[in-house]
């Protein structure tokens, strides 16, 4: 198996767009051979252009080293892996403690979210408010875990 810092040696990686699977172990993992449900699919930037369709655990590993190894030389990345991060943990507060929803957020919206990333073609300007969104949503999330943490 490819180390992950293998792979960012070859080039930049940058994902395209994430396919959301109808059932988890649809497909596996390039990389590690994990059961997918979240298919990052990563572009390499240098030639020969490569895709690689792995996990949500590689794929924003990847995103990570890639970015730090090659960031100095060039700038074309966009920031989608902590916003994804963060929807990442606002599905699994959603599943795990639904009565603990913040006011104003409904059940689901991390997913149709994640959705709208995994469609592409937003702006910099949509996907910065969209970030603004998810944050704060992610804060409120958290505020209230920790009250209820807390009482
Ligand atoms: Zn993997």
């Amino acid at each position: 198996m490819l180390t992950i810092r293998a792979m960012a040696a070859m080039g930049p990686w940058i994902l395209t767009h994430i396919d959301v699977l109808r059932r988890r172990g649809d497909e596996q993992c390039q990389r590690c051979g994990e059961n997918l449900r979240y298919v990052w699919v990563m572009e390499k930037q240098t030639e020969p252009k490569e895709v690689w369709r792995i996990g949500s655990t590689c794929g924003p590993t990847l995103e990570l080293v890639s970015e730090e190894m090659w960031n100095k030389l060039i700038k074309p990345f966009t920031t989608s892996i902590d916003l994804l991060l963060d929807l990442e943990h606002l599905a699994k507060w959603e599943l795990e403690y639904p009565a603990l929803l913040p006011r104003s957020y409904e059940l689901g919206w991390a997913e149709k979210q994640r959705a709208i990333i995994a469609a592409g073609d937003l702006t910099a300007h949509q996907r910065m408010v969209l970030g603004h969104h998810i944050r704060a949503k992610e804060k409120a999330y958290r505020l209230s875990l920790r009250r209820h943490a807390a009482g």
